[in-house]
């Protein structure tokens, strides 16, 4: 137990929560045993793998607990102390506390703990941000106070101007995410959108070409953040192109919101204070519930603030409590030694696989995932990631730049130090984790497909998964998931 893990609070914490968990399975047993049953091997199957995803992580029992009430089933459409419904009293209180622990945490002027998602979070700022500049002055414009005070005609043609606006954002594989502008995804429909990449050569952003696609394309919106980019982003620098053409810039912290709230980016590094708006999950590196969160300045507050009705329904109460525990949790001490941590352990792994001739994209990694290209295995992400899956570590394939094996087989492995540095890995047990991950897949060959080397199917040979088995399960032993936990 270190003291970077959710359960490091004592014998006495584990012991109650375990009453909890016991009395709560066998509560759910008496409806759908099948229910309580797989609630029970999800928590097996988690405390026997090694999981390197590296947008999961493990909540504490105190967030996960605070999730399981009676707040589920409150209605709490509005604001607080503004709502279209009566007696949310106790939904206000828990908002308004979690906004408030967002506020500190993150050191922004205004905080929505509303969103559901990521996902949500993202429609809420593009919302935000076309509600601010697009809406508003095309009202005024037009003399109205109101949407509703507009003739049929002079709706249409504001619903035109929303509909024709730009977004640039980071391509989907040089890291990117789907939200980012990504045409199946609504961004991509919304606006009429432009990607920037990464420089071929290093795979780091190249900021020079960042702000030429700025200026020739003038977006409205320009998107900062990513899902699979293994480096840090300097959002000083972001800042300067969208004001230099007049954007808004929005940065989307959902994978590396720990690394910010734990101090490790700071200055140009943390988003905060350079973008207008910035959103996250709240359940990746800052190991909250399922969730997102946005937090903006001044300007763009008044419209983020109407996020419901403007894209959600009735927010998640309930979650939105157990945001307010995990944001608590994130500003204590310890929480800094984690996300310290975090990043230390991404080195110690990405350090593991160059030392045994691994390539990774970038080279390496300076924040909390690391992008192996495993091509030079001879086998795509999907036959790695299965393989790895056999041998109980478990990951996620990832496009790699310009991606040969396109997005679906992909020719990348994303690892990410998160969910075990809650376990209480250290860099000793991330460098064992890249010697595992480098035995399954030297002993991985692709199979024969009916028109050559299939892209999926992969043979493994004898042995290597029980052997990889049995040395990560040393690991996981030595590094317990919820220690002092018993259902
Ligand atoms: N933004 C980024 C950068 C993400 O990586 C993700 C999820 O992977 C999301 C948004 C969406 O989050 P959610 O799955 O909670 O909607």
């Amino acid at each position: 137990m270190t003291s970077s893990s959710p359960s490091g609070q004592g014998a006495d914490y584990a012991a109650t929560a375990s009453e909890a968990y016991r009395a709560a399975l066998r509560v759910i047993e008496s409806v759908e045993p099948r229910v309580a049953e797989a609630t029970r091997k999800e928590l097996a199957d988690q405390r026997g793998s090694l999981k390197l995803i590296a947008s999961e992580n493990y909540a504490s029992p105190a967030v996960l607990l605070t999730m399981g009430t009676w707040f589920s089933d409150k209605y709490a459409e509005g604001t607080v102390g503004h709502r279209f419904y009566a007696a949310c009293q106790n939904v206000d209180t828990v908002e308004a506390l979690a906004a408030e622990h967002a506020r500190e945490l993150f050191g922004a002027p205004y905080a929505y703990a509303q969103p559901h998602s990521g996902i949500d979070a993202n429609l809420v700022a593009y919302w935000a941000i076309l509600a601010t500049r697009v809406e508003a002055p095309g009202l005024a414009e037009l003399g109205a106070k109101h949407v509703n005070d507009l003739s049929e005609g002079d709706w249409e043609k504001l619903r035109a101007k929303l509909g024709n606006q730009r977004l640039l954002g980071m391509s989907l594989d040089t890291g990117g995410h789907l939200t980012h502008g990504f045409r199946p995804n609504i961004s991509g429909k919304m606006f009429h959108q432009r990607q920037y990449g990464t420089d071929p050569a290093t795979g780091f952003i190249d900021y020079d070409a960042v702000a030429a696609a700025a200026r020739e394309f003038k977006p409205l919106v320009l998107v900062a953040g990513y899902s699979a980019y293994p480096r840090r982003v300097n959002f000083a620098k972001m800042r300067e192109i969208a004001d230099e053409v007049g954007a808004t810039l929005m940065v989307d912290m959902a994978h590396f919101a720990g690394l910010v709230a734990g101090k490790v980016f700071t200055g140009d590094e943390d988003p905060v204070p350079h973008a207008h708006i910035t959103t996250t999950t709240t359940h990746k590196s800052l190991r909250g519930p399922r969730g997102g969160l946005v937090l903006a300045t001044e300007e763009y507050a008044p419209a983020v603030d109407k996020g419901c009705p403007m894209v959600l329904g009735g927010p998640l109460s309930h979650v939105m409590a157990a945001k307010a525990v995990a944001l608590a949790e994130a500003r204590r001490p310890e929480f800094r030694e984690y996300a310290q941590a975090v990043a230390d352990n991404a080195q110690a792994l990405a350090d593991g696989f160059i030392k045994r001739d691994g390539s990774l994209v970038t080279g390496g990694t300076d924040n909390h995932l690391v992008l192996l290209d495993v091509t030079s295995f001879g086998l795509t992400g999907r036959q790695a990631e299965s393989a790895l899956l056999d041998s109980g570590i478990v990951t996620n394939r990832n496009a790699v730049p310009a991606d040969p094996n396109g997005a679906w087989y992909t020719s990348g492995i994303r690892f990410g130090s998160p969910a075990l540095t809650t376990r209480g890995f250290g860099a000793d047990d991330f460098d064992r984790v890249a010697e595992l991950v480098v035995e399954v897949l030297s002993n991985t060959q692709p199979a024969a497909g009916p028109n050559g080397p299939s892209k999926a199917k992969y043979t493994l040979a004898d042995g290597t998964a029980e052997r990889v088995r049995a040395a990560a399960a040393e690991l996981l032993d030595a590094n317990p998931l919820y220690p002092g936990l018993t259902l």
